[in-house]
């Protein structure tokens, strides 16, 4: 049995840890804060659950933690150079953490990306001067992921293929970085971690080095409940490309969350818990739910990706229901 902590402290003016002195961008991503909820978790004291806010990121989402990393080992294999491109496919907030990493080490850029991803986003990667390929809208990321794959293969010696899906610098980020800091934040507390799968890396990460540092600790993955969905940054596995990082070995149980419900829990954050958060994060409230019904006691923490700023145009903001 495990103890549970009752509340998170609360940090005021008084007792902020003190300001550091300059810092680089890159040096901001990580450290996010652990945040508790205060309408939509039902009042049980058994049973917490906390999320990591990741756009709290300088580039906004959880990709900063894999796209620095991806950079990073790059430069130190030799792989990444001035001379050579990075390229990738992305669903969108990949492509923002690298041109944002990309633009403050000097090194081009060329992202592969399916046409329908939102207007913001369109407009974040032009502000950074990103180099951007759209692909069919109704093959979605596996699109792009064709598209890139392409591209490579005609140039080799132009690009490094940065391939998120296959890099395990992506995973790895997380398992130095994102599981840590949770493990750290409930004080060891955590009994259940519940992550969504896009590339896997946030999932497969978190969850290996996790389970190090407590074995009992219960990884439930969730994906959406069908190929055709509004999960942005989320795959349907059954019916993708397999990211070869994907290790489905890793979870203990492995949920599934429909769109409906991913923009109704949206709307309840923004509505009921003052989070304007994005639909992946939505979902993983839903799918934290889930596991919080069945079971008695515990610490679930979970993962919001990124801010409901670039699903701003999307129109379920407006339905009710
Ligand atoms: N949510 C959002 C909004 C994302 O951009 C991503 C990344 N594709 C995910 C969830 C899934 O994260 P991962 O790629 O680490 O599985």
């Amino acid at each position: 049995m495990f103890m549970i902590i009752e509340t998170i402290p609360v940090t005021t003016a008084q007792d902020r840890p003190a300001l550091a002195g300059p810092r680089n961008v890159l040096s901001l991503i990580g450290n996010t804060p652990l945040l508790s909820f205060n309408r939509i978790v039902p009042e049980r004291s058994g049973v917490k659950i906390y999320a990591k806010a990741e756009w709290a990121n300088p580039g906004g989402s959880v990709k900063d933690r894999p796209a620095k990393s991806i950079l990073l080992e790059a430069e130190r294999s030799g792989q990444m150079s001035r001379d050579k491109i990075l390229v990738d496919s992305t669903s969108g907030n990949t492509g923002i953490a690298y041109a944002m990493i990309c633009a403050a080490r000097g090194y081009r850029l060329k992202i592969c990306m399916p046409s329908n991803v939102s207007v913001e986003r369109k407009q974040i990667l032009a502000a950074y001067g990103t180099e951007i390929i759209y692909t069919d809208p109704m093959e979605g990321s596996d699109g792009a992921i064709r598209r890139v794959r392409e591209i490579v293969q005609e140039r080799p010696e132009l690009y490094f293929y940065a391939n998120q899906y296959d890099n395990p610098a992506n995973w790895q980020a997380h398992y130095e970085t994102t599981a840590a800091e949770i493990f750290e934040q409930t004080q060891g507390r955590i009994t259940h971690f519940v992550a969504g799968l896009g590339t896997s890396g946030t999932f497969v990460g978190t969850s290996r080095r996790l389970k190090e540092f407590k074995p009992p600790v219960r990884c439930i993955s969730f994906q959406p409940d069908s190929a055709f969905h509004g999960l942005e940054g989320l795959k349907h596995m059954a019916s993708a490309i397999l990211p070869g990082i994907y290790d489905p070995a890793v979870a203990d149980e492995d949920l599934t969350v429909s769109t409906e419900e991913a923009y109704g829990m949206t709307r309840r954050l923004a509505r009921e818990e003052g989070l304007l958060v994005g639909v992946s994060s939505g979902a993983a409230m839903a799918a934290a739910l889930k596991v919080a019904a069945g079971i008695r006691e515990g610490v679930i923490v979970t993962v919001f990706c990124d801010s409901g700023d670039k699903y701003l145009s999307e129109r379920f903001w407006n339905s009710s229901d």
